[in-house]
């Protein structure tokens, strides 16, 4: 049986058009495109193209503002390092507590070294108050760096504010957008963000492929030092086949970003309606007035989420909880933790995430299985049948 693939935060899979528009350059197309010969030389231009695709579907004024990367994680900390070595005499930065780990992680290295982070709180329904990134902000902030779009919860920050607070402020801000690139519209053409982050495997392109914006005029520091591929702001063979699906899945996605945003949007809010109602003691984390079309993170109060998770994989239902570069370790999620999520449902919240790629009739079998298997975890739960003892 096909999996039911709901893990789409995780991963998603490449299209079968972007894997045929990477066939060539696996097989016969395989010289490198920095050669002199026509054979390597000509490569170039899909290269470029690709470029275009991406500067498109973010709706960027030049494709020159597009730097291919291998992962949304290098594209991270591409921005962070660029903008510290080039505004070497600020050492403070500003970011939230429910960033991704390639966020977090590479903060409180920066912290270890000397740098003073702010981290800012975010409220239940795992929102940003706007006032208290303005007070934050002093002449020795060198970076804001907010996601776009949370990878557990799929909650939208409201990066067109922070932009313009960050513009005003004349501070440089940077957006890790892997969750939102294809599945909400961008014009940065009128968005002030200064460097964007986006991954190739979350929106239908392989792994190992990514890109980084950067705003013309924007100062930068090349993070990997090495040839002058990528005009000398990314040195390394380009990974042109890769680099060449990025660019079709920018294409798809730029098509289905309707899609995205109606059928996948009516998917994801059945499948939310069926659960709340069916089941008892559930709640939806994050606010679902601003968030990703395709994601809902669900709590099933006094119950293990890896035990749903394995009885759900037992019907062939693939769901997560909360990232999948935490999954695995036993640390509840630091997403549902700042947003003040009772320990009761955090240990047993699950993110379903959606694509273009589900069907109605796979909801409705995630609706038919999911409520029997809560019932019998709760039956076998420390805390009885009733729930709360
Ligand atoms: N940022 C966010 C919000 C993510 O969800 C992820 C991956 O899950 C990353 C960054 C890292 O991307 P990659 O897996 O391409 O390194």
């Amino acid at each position: 049986m096909k999996p039911v693939y709901v893990d789409n935060n995780a991963t998603s899979a490449v299209a079968p058009e972007v894997f045929e528009a990477m066939r060539p350059f696996l097989t016969e197309e395989y010289g490198n495109p920095s050669s002199m010969h026509t054979f390597g030389g000509k490569i170039h231009r899909n290269i470029e193209s690709a470029r275009a695709a991406v500067a498109d579907l973010l709706g960027a004024n030049d494709p020159s503002e597009i730097i291919f990367t291998s992962c949304g994680t290098e594209s991270d900390n591409t921005a962070i390092f660029s903008t510290i070595r080039s505004n070497p005499e600020k050492k403070h930065i500003i970011t939230t507590k429910v960033e991704h780990p390639a966020i977090l992680n590479v903060c409180s290295f920066l912290e270890s070294v000397g740098f003073k982070i702010t981290y800012l709180d975010v409220d239940n329904t795992g929102m940003l108050d706007l006032n208290e990134l303005q007070s934050a902000i002093d002449h020795n902030t060198a970076l804001i760096t907010v996601m776009h779009a949370n990878n557990e919860t799929g909650v939208v920050f409201p990066i067109e504010e922070i932009a313009e607070i960050a513009r005003t402020r004349g501070v440089v801000f940077h957006t890790d957008a892997v969750q939102s690139v294809g599945k909400i519209p961008f014009a940065l053409n009128k968005l002030p963000v200064d460097l964007l982050s986006l991954s190739g495997h979350k929106l239908h392109a392989p792994k190992g492929v990514a890109a980084l914006f950067v705003r013309k005029g924007t100062k930068f520091s090349p993070y990997m030092i090495g040839g002058h591929q990528e005009h000398g702001r990314r040195g390394g063979t380009e990974n042109v086949a890769s680099i060449v699906g990025l660019g079709v899945a920018c294409q798809l996605a730029k098509k289905n970003i309707n899609d995205e945003n109606t059928r996948v949007r009516k998917l994801r809010d059945k499948l939310e309606e069926a659960i709340l109602k069916k089941i008892p003691n559930v709640r939806v984390n994050g606010t679902t007035e601003s968030r990703l079309p395709n994601t809902s993170n669900v709590g099933f109060e006094f119950i293990e989420g890896e035990s749903i998770l394995l009885k759900l994989d037992e019907k062939g239902i693939c769901a997560s909880s909360g990232s999948a570069c935490t999954s695995g370790s036993l640390m509840p999620s630091h997403v549902l933790r700042s947003m003040g999520v009772p320990f009761t449902y955090i240990q047993g919240s699950i993110r379903f995430s959606l694509s273009c790629y589900n069907t109605e009739e796979e909801i409705n079998y995630i609706i038919e299985n999911l409520p029997p298997i809560i019932e019998r975890l709760r039956l076998i739960s420390p805390y009885g049948k009733e729930g709360k003892k």
